[in-house]
C-alpha cells in the first residue's frame, strides 16, 4: 500500500509519513499542487492525502483535476476550517473524506482504514430500479435509454441506495458510509447531493424514484411496484 502525502508544512509531513511507516505504508511526498498532479498521474497510488492550503495549486482544483483525469485513488483532504462551505467544496471537488487540523493520528489511521476496505467491497451486479439502472463494472447509469451522468460522489450515493432498494437509508447510514464512519449530522451534505441526484434521476420523468422518508432519510423506490 502507498501513500501520497500532499503538505507544504515540512513539520506535519514529516510526522504523518513516519506514522505511516510505522503502520507499514509505504509513503510518498509532495510539497506543492503541481508536483502533486505530477506524481499522481505517473504512479498508482492506493490513496492521497491532500492538504487545501498549498503552494501553486490548492487542495482543491488538485482533486478536480485528478477526477477531470479519471484518477480514482481514494482522496482525504485536510482542511484547517471546519465549515460547512469547506467541506463541501473538497467533497464536491471529489475527495472521499476530509480531516480538521488539528487533528489526531489515530483518527488518520482510522479513516483510511476505513477508506481502502470500501474500495474492495465495491460489486458487480448490474442494480436495477425501475427503469433506471447501474452497472458498477462500467459505472454507466441509465433511466431509460437515457444516460446519465453523475460525479464520482453522486455514484456512490445512488450505488449506496439502490443496493437497498425499498428500504429507508438514514441519514447516519448514507453519511457514515459516504462520508466517512465519525460523519456528524449537523450539515446539510446529504440533502444537498440528493438534491444534485434527483436533479439527473427524477428530473423530467413522471414517476420519481428517490423519496424522502420525512425525518429520518430517503430511499430509493419504484412506487408503481409498492401497494399504497
Ligand atoms: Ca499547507
Amino acid at each position: 500500500m502507498t501513500i501520497l502525502v500532499v503538505e507544504d508544512e515540512i513539520k506535519i509531513t514529516r510526522f504523518i509519513k513516519k506514522g505511516l511507516e510505522m503502520e507499514h505504508y509505504t509513503v510518498e511526498t509532495a510539497y506543492d499542487g503541481q508536483e502533486a498532479l505530477d506524481k499522481a498521474e505517473i504512479n498508482n497510488y492506493d490513496l492521497i492525502i491532500l492538504d487545501i492550503m498549498l503552494p501553486k495549486i490548492d487542495g482543491i482544483t488538485v482533486c478536480r483535476k485528478l477526477r477531470e483525469n479519471k484518477v480514482e485513488t481514494p482522496i482525504i483532504m485536510l482542511t484547517a476550517r471546519d465549515t460547512v462551505e469547506d467541506r463541501v467544496k473538497g467533497l464536491d471537488a471529489g475527495a472521499d473524506d476530509y480531516l480538521i487540523k488539528p487533528f489526531a493520528f489515530g483518527e488518520l489511521i482510522a479513516r483510511i482504514r476505513a477508506l481502502l476496505r470500501r474500495e474492495k467491497t465495491v460489486k458487480s451486479t448490474k442494480l436495477v430500479v425501475g427503469d433506471l439502472s447501474m452497472d458498477p463494472a462500467t459505472h454507466e447509469v441509465f433511466r431509460g435509454d437515457k444516460e446519465i451522468n453523475l460525479s464520482s460522489k453522486e455514484y456512490r450515493l445512488l450505488d449506496y441506495m439502490m443496493r437497498r432498494p425499498g428500504q429507508v437509508c438514514t441519514r447516519t447510514m448514507i453519511g457514515e458510509h459516504i462520508w466517512g464512519y465519525n460523519f456528524t449530522d449537523d450539515s446539510n451534505v446529504i440533502d444537498v447531493y440528493i438534491s444534485y441526484l434527483r436533479k439527473k434521476v427524477d428530473n423530467g420523468f413522471p414517476n420519481k424514484l428517490i423519496l424522502t422518508v420525512r425525518d429520518v432519510g430517503y430511499k430509493i423506490a419504484d412506487k408503481k411496484k409498492i401497494k399504497m
